[in-house]
Formats: C-alpha cells, structure tokens, sequence
C-alpha cells in the first residue's frame, strides 16, 4: 500500500485527518518515523508558501507523498493579522491565552459590524519528485470582545460563527469540521486523492 506521511507532530491533527482518510487504500503514518526530520520554520509571506514548503521538505526526506497544512486568522480591520504569524501572535513560544488576550486588545472599541474574520487552510500533497497539489479554504465570521465556549483551540472562543449563532468553542467538534476551514479543506484533498487513485496516478 502507498504510504501517505502527515507533515504534523500534532497529534490531535494527526488522529482527525487519519479518520477521515481512512477508506483510501493508503498507509496514513505521522512524522513519528522520521525523528531526524528538522522542523521546518514557516516564514512564508502566505498559507499556501507554508504548507508547500512543509509538504515538499517531508515528501523529498521521507520519500514518501506527504500532506501538510497552514491555517490562521485573517482580521479585516487588522489588515489581516495575524495570518500567518496566527501561532505566535504574541510573541514567540505565545500561547493561546496570550494571543486571544492581545487579539481583544487590538479590536478594542471596534464596533461588532467592523470585527469580519476568516479562518483560512491550505493544504498541499507533494511528491518525492517535486509534483504538488494545493487546495485552500476559508471560513468567514466574527470576532467577539469577551471568550465564549470551552471546546476547541486558538482563537475558537472568540471567532463567532453566524449560521449556528455560536463560536467555534461552543460548537461540537463534528459540527466545527462541517464548516471549518481545514474540514472543507481536507474534504477536497480526499477528492483529489481518490481522483489520483482511480487514474492510477498515485
Ligand atoms: P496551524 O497552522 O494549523 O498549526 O495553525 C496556526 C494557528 O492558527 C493556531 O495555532 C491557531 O492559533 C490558529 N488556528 C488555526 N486553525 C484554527 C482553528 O480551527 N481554530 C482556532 N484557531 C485556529
């Protein structure tokens, strides 16, 4: 069976993106078999440079097709921060406290109408001998000026969803991946995979 490797250490990530590639006849691993792998920093100006570059570097190490994704918030009013630095948004090694908390700071006073945000993802499958495939996802909402929700991760509190008048956090994990950026994200990429399939391509 081909393998697939999974350019993450997140195991969280890891477990959700096997679950839903697991009626492709694929061999779906991690990168837990490549210790020796560096990271790769992601100093790309977008999500789509990110992920290119995270899926390649795994693909050409492991000689294996790999899959890798970016994601991040893009604010309007804040010219689209904090994108791609979403992670570290205060400061390197920031964590998700630090970022909600500076997030709120900057949008102080900012009306509910002027407070529009997209959770963006792109994610790319590479090949050994260079080939990539991109798809990229967005999902729009609002921020709001205090937390709400215990569930998820990131700016999930904050990041209102319109249709199901809650935030991410307070939407269960199922009903986040319907409508999220890297669950739209992920369901084109198993397209495209059983497209490679059947055309014998992978
Ligand atoms: P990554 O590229 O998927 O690791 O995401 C980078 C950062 O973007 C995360 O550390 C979060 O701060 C933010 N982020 C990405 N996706 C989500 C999401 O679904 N909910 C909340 N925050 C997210």
């Amino acid at each position: 069976m081909r393998k697939l490797v999974l350019a993450t250490r997140n195991r969280g990530k890891i477990r959700e993106i096997s679950a839903i590639l697991d009626h492709l006849p694929l061999k779906v691993t991690g990168m837990e078999e490549y210790p020796s792998l560096p990271p790769v920093a992601e100093e790309g100006s977008t999500f789509a440079e990110n992920a290119q570059k995270k899926a390649l570097t795994v693909a050409r190490f492991s000689g294996e097709m790999a899959l890798a994704d970016d994601s991040g918030l893009v604010v309007d009013e804040l010219g689209g921060e904090p994108g791609v630095h979403s992670a570290r948004f205060a400061g390197p090694g920031a964590d998700d406290r630090a970022n909600n908390a500076l997030l709120l700071k900057r949008l102080a006073g900012v009306p509910p109408e002027k407070r529009q945000a997209a959770f963006h993802c792109a994610m790319v499958l590479a090949f050994p001998d260079g080939r990539t495939f991109l798809v990229e996802e967005t999902c729009r909402g609002r921020i709001l000026d205090a937390p709400r929700g215990e569930g998820g991760f990131g700016y999930d509190p904050l990041f209102f969803y319109e249709p199901t008048g809650m935030t991410f956090a307070e939407m269960d994990p199922a009903a986040k991946n319907e409508v999220s950026h890297r669950g739209k994200a992920l369901r084109r990429m198993v397209k495209l995979l059983e497209e490679l399939l059947s055309r014998g391509e992978l």
